[in-house]
């Protein structure tokens, strides 16, 4: 065992959002979701929006909403950046929905003043910070 502990810390340019020991993590790299164990070979990686998924030692589980972002670890810790970042019980549900039904109007009406891609990117962060509230 090695004595100093494997460590992850996720943070946005406004806040730490988490910060402590792990057992592993799981993130949604752009190309699809990757593990990290301690040891791991040194790499770096870019982020989609997604849900990233925590095991603490011991084995209790934690899932936080991530937006895009980047990744990197030299196998003793990693270091989560992300545009922005939540714990579930940090998500307004309620500013989600809004958000999604205001993409969606957006999408459907399609007319040439709408950035489709930046809809799309603001309805799957509403999307995935919906379901990881549970709504
Ligand atoms: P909105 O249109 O409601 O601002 P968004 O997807 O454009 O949503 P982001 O750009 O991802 O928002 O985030 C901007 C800031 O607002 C970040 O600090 C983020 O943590 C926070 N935030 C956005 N939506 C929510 C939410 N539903 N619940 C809690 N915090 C949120």
């Amino acid at each position: 065992m090695d004595s100093q502990p494997f460590t992850l810390d996720v943070v946005t340019l406004k806040r730490v959002v988490f910060s402590e020991p792990i057992e592993s993590v799981i993130a949604p790299g752009t190309v699809g979701y990757f593990g990290v164990l301690p040891g791991h070979t040194p790499f770096v990686s870019s982020l989609q929006v997604g849900i990233t998924k925590i095991t603490k030692p011991g084995g209790e589980k934690l899932n936080l909403f991530t937006s895009t972002g980047f990744l990197m670890t030299d196998g003793k810790k990693v270091i989560l950046l992300a545009e922005a970042a939540e714990r579930p019980e940090e998500i307004d549900a309620g500013r989600a929905k809004r958000a999604k039904e205001r993409a969606e109007k957006r999408l459907a009406e399609r007319t040439a003043d709408i950035d489709i891609d930046r809809a799309k990117a603001a309805l799957l962060r509403a999307i995935t910070r919906l379901k990881l509230s549970g709504q």
